[in-house]
């Protein structure tokens, strides 16, 4: 068996409770092992003399013990004396034995290892690694650490992976997948693994700290690939099933267009087109549709369920969250009813009796447009002839999600046609290489008419001065939103602090009507909330960062976001797009709470000068990295072992084209590539 099946529990010593705990980090087999890299390393191949120790460095000494007593200060302590010919220094246990205490009074020399701090009596070691044995030789290598090992020692961890090099030595090699293909991390696979498990001494530190030695790029890059042909082959075989091929847009389709009562912009007109040719075609459609906030993308997906109804076809549209989903409902309602065309509402509060109703419309096929959040996916809704599904607002949703909810509406060969809707623009140079398997369209112009918003940054020293902003806007017929964020705090937390913020604001604003909005709200709270802010009813909308997405009030000029610094940029234009939807200026005041670090400034600043969705998420992607543009929450569609969007993104360009090479002259060699590195889900769910 190779490396890549054996099991953990074929080593030495790794029994049933060891491998549960390797599975839980994702490690089932000897090449997991392999791919589970240090973050960082420990310089264990020379002894420092006592008298150049510095604090904060980890160093291996060796010594003989002066004196071993415990000590008696605020916590009791076992205090031993090392000394070498160049200085002495305490080595301090807090947790000890008897055995301990007497092995080490009677030893004379010993070697240990640990971090030199300023303790009681100047320079001292906590609880140093040692041992009496100073005869041993010192390890050639650096000593690799290991993260979230949890419940493994790393000692124990180190054991494992030296099995499995010693395997490897004897012969049990990973094969070079790439060995034919021309790139420019030349280094075998075994060779890269080797010098990033036990890099040699004269190796260049800085470059391995910063995952940019040849042998780390070399595994992201075999890892970048595999991710690139896995979408490539998906969307293969999606081409391969098939879907209803819709005739061109009839009349319906039409009346629609004549009744939003404004002219579509250049940019609707072309994606509509675009979507409708799709549809058009035997195979499932899979396209991502990138619009910046405003831009009108309900418009398109109601269009094309328009499409999808004229053609026989049920249409579900999925969005994030409840208010959302609540808000596509009213629109499209609006929209659709005049027409003739029967909607249906379905969340995970949507219960009983009206719950089976709307289970029993959308089986029959009564319901044409089904309109909810993910529980349109859930076992018990069955659709009598779902030919379209719309996701709004996917940056929420994961790549696994995504791929999960295509299986959903896989039925034998057939597969409905799928449109993501996303406000969050992604940089080009990752839009290919997480959108691999889907066409794109972009919405890269506003309605006409609209004013970009104007964004100034101030310090939360001055909240009286925004409070009587908010005020003569309000009192001027205005409406504005009052955003609390709060971050790593939990939701309830967040909550807790918009209702205080708004008990507070309702005071301070005597006169005018201010509302209240967040997660933990039951959903007909919410609702009427948001259709009275609708309706003008109420004058301030305090909310926590659950507006964020897709909640759309024309009239509402001015927004103001409290500790603006913690949020990402892509959040911050998201919520700043709730506004200057309307004829007014719109304003937006991000307040700070000082001192604002150098990079927060610059953040900051970017929103202020930009109103430009794609510039600013490059502007975030270079400031910021990958991982924040999305958000922490969906990191897990992002979560590679080695690879870094940020730091490795200058390889997409060879990796696109690699990918092509290898899926049309070597498919055997493009799946060997994905089978090592992705975890297949059903391995997920076995961890
Ligand atoms: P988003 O792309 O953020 O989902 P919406 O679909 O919510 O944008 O549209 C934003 C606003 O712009 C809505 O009030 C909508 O009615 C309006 N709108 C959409 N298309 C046009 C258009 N072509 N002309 C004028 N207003 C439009
Ligand atoms: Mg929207």
């Amino acid at each position: 068996m190779g490396l890549d099946k054996s099991p953990v529990s074929s080593l030495k010593g790794v029994g049933p409770a060891l491998a549960g705990k390797l599975a839980k980090i994702g490690i089932f087999t000897l090449q997991d092992v392999l791919f589970h890299l240090p973050f960082r390393y420990e310089d264990r191949t020379r002894i420092t003399p006592i008298g150049m120790l510095v604090p904060g460095k980890s160093v291996v000494l060796e010594g003989e013990i002066i004196s071993c007593d415990i000590a008696y200060g605020r916590r009791r302590s076992l205090l031993a004396y090392l000394q070498d010919s160049t200085g002495q220094i305490a080595l301090r246990f807090f947790h000890f034995t008897k055995a301990q205490q007497r092995n080490l009074s009677s030893s004379r020399s010993i070697r240990c290892f640990g971090e030199a701090r300023l303790g009681a009596t100047g320079l001292e070691i906590y609880h140093p690694e040692y041992s009496q044995n100073v005869s041993a030789e010192l390890p050639k290598h650096f000593t690799p650490v290991y993260p979230g090992t949890e419940g493994v020692s790393q000692q124990r961890y180190r054991k494992i992976v030296s099995q499995v090099f010693a395997l490897m030595s004897s012969g049990d090699q990973l094969d070079e997948l790439m060995g034919d293909i021309e790139h420019p991390y030349e280094i075998d696979i075994n060779n890269a693994l080797d010098l990033v498990h036990n890099p040699p001494h004269d190796v260049d530190m800085d470059a391995l700290l910063a995952g940019r030695h040849l042998a780390q790029q070399n595994l992201a890059f075999e890892e970048l690939l595999a991710h690139q042909i896995s979408l490539r082959l998906v969307r293969d075989e999606i081409n391969r099933l098939e879907a209803p091929c819709f005739h061109s847009p009839g009349i319906d389709y039409k009346a629609l267009i004549s009744s939003f009562g404004y002219e579509l912009t250049d940019a609707q007109i072309r994606v509509a087109g675009e979507v409708a040719i799709d549809m058009a075609q035997t195979s499932p459609t899979l396209r991502l549709i990138q619009g910046d906030v405003g831009s009108g993308k309900t418009v398109i997906a109601a269009l094309s369920a328009v499409h999808a109804h004229e053609n026989g076809y049920q249409c579900a549209l999925m969005a994030p969250t409840e208010i959302l989903a609540e808000q596509h409902f009213i629109n499209l309602s609006s929209w659709l009813t005049p027409l003739g065309i029967t909607t249906a509402w379905l969340t995970g509060k949507v219960k009983g009796k009206r719950r089976r109703e709307e289970l029993e419309s959308i089986a029959s096929g009564s319901a044409r447009v089904v309109i909810g959040t993910h529980a349109l996916f859930q076992k018990d809704v069955q659709f009598g002839n779902l030919g379209l599904v719309i996701i709004d607002e996917q940056h929420r949703f994961g790549v696994h999600q995504r791929l999960a909810l295509r299986e959903k509406g896989n039925k034998d060969k057939f597969m409905p046609h799928q449109l993501i809707m996303t406000a969050t623009p992604i940089p080009r140079t990752l839009t290919m290489s997480m959108y691999a398997d889907m066409d794109c369209s972009i919405i890269d112009e506003l309605p006409p008419g609209r004013k970009p918003v104007t964004t100034n940054v101030l310090p939360d020293s001055r909240r009286d001065d925004v409070v009587t902003r908010v005020k003569s806007a309000c009192q001027s017929g205005a409406q504005a939103y009052w955003v609390c964020t709060l971050v790593e705090e939990s939701e309830i937390i967040q909550c807790q602090a918009a209702e205080a913020t708004a008990t507070d604001l309702s005071r301070e604003l005597k006169g005018l009507e201010v509302g209240l909005i967040h997660g933990r709200l039951p959903a007909a709270e919410k609702a009427e909330t948001m259709n009275q802010f609708k309706a003008g009813e109420i004058d301030l909308l305090v909310a926590t960062t659950v507006i964020e997405v897709g909640v759309d009030v024309p009239n509402a000029s001015l927004m103001v976001i409290e500790n603006s610094e913690r949020l990402g940029l892509a959040q911050l234009h998201q919520l700043r797009g709730r506004i200057g939807r309307g004829k007014a200026q719109s304003h937006c005041l991000l307040l700070y709470h000082s001192p604002l670090g150098e990079t927060s400034r610059q953040r900051l600043n970017v929103l202020r000068e930009s109103n430009d969705g794609f510039h600013i998420a490059e502007m975030d992607l270079q400031i910021r990295g990958p991982g924040e543009l999305f958000g922490s929450r969906q990191s897990g569609s992002l979560q590679f072992r080695i690879a870094d969007l940020l730091r490795d993104h200058h390889m997409l360009d060879d990796i696109a084209r690699i990918a092509n090479q290898l899926l049309r002259n070597d498919q055997i060699s493009a799946r060997a590539i994905i089978e090592r590195w992705i975890v297949s889900p059903e391995e997920f769910s076995q961890a």
